[in-house]
């Protein structure tokens, strides 16, 4: 059982390996920052709450979050393992968390905590672009579009998040060292931490994991 956590600043590469984790072990990803995106492009009531704090690089408060992600995790696709990426981001949404999954005779298997230098982050941040469409992500320098302003997957437009603009960017670093960095030593503690250096290429990166993750699963 694979009940994962990827841990690290934003544009550490958690989004980019989960979707390499999602294609080989086929769990539920649980992007608690992809869901607030959504609600706030559907204009529903969760989003009007979270665009303030989601435009300002702020976290939307704990209970708000928390509330989705039980539900979430109450699932029917969720009882056999999930990632959860962007979540918990607080102590007391990782206590939270560990009082629910208690609750539920379930608990965290493996935290992967992805560790990159604040100014590599900034680069990768600024740089980056995603399409309107399809979500894929590229980068102005590493890795453009092939035709400027367009996605090469599905033609659609390419923009930058309004949290990627470089103001939002270090306010984001910010929040993450004041309040989701001391997750690092909460899962340490309780012996779940997997630490892997996130400069190198994302295949690397990768392998580590799973290699990591099958030691533990024997
Ligand atoms: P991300 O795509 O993970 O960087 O998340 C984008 C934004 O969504 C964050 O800057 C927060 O405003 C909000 N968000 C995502 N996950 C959380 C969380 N676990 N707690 C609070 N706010 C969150």
């Amino acid at each position: 059982m694979i009940n994962m956590i990827l841990l690290g600043p934003p544009g550490a590469g958690k989004g980019t390996q989960a979707e390499l984790l999602v294609d080989r072990y086929h769990l539920p990803h649980i992007s608690t920052g992809d869901i607030f995106r959504a609600a706030v492009k559907e204009g529903s009531p969760l989003g009007q709450k979270a665009k303030a704090f989601l435009d300002a690089g702020k976290l939307v408060p704990d209970d708000i979050v928390v509330g989705i992600v039980k539900e979430r995790l109450n699932q029917p696709d969720c009882q056999e393992g999930f990632i959860l990426d962007g979540f918990p981001r607080t102590i007391p949404q990782a206590e939270m968390l560990d009082r629910y999954l208690a609750g539920a005779d379930r608990q965290i298997t493996a935290v992967i905590n992805i560790d990159v230098d604040f100014e590599v982050l900034i680069r990768r941040l600024t740089g980056r672009r995603v399409c309107r469409n399809c979500q894929a992500v590229y980068h102005i320098v590493n890795k453009p579009s092939q035709k400027s302003g367009v996605c090469d997957h599905c033609g659609g437009e390419i923009y930058q998040r309004q949290d990627d603009a470089e103001e939002t960017v270090r306010k984001r670093l910010e929040v993450y060292r004041d309040q989701t960095a001391p997750l690092i030593a909460y899962y340490r503690e309780r012996g779940k931490l997997k630490t892997f250096n996130g400069e190198e290429p994302i295949q690397v990166v990768f392998d580590q994991i799973c290699l990591a993750l099958e030691e533990q699963n024997g």
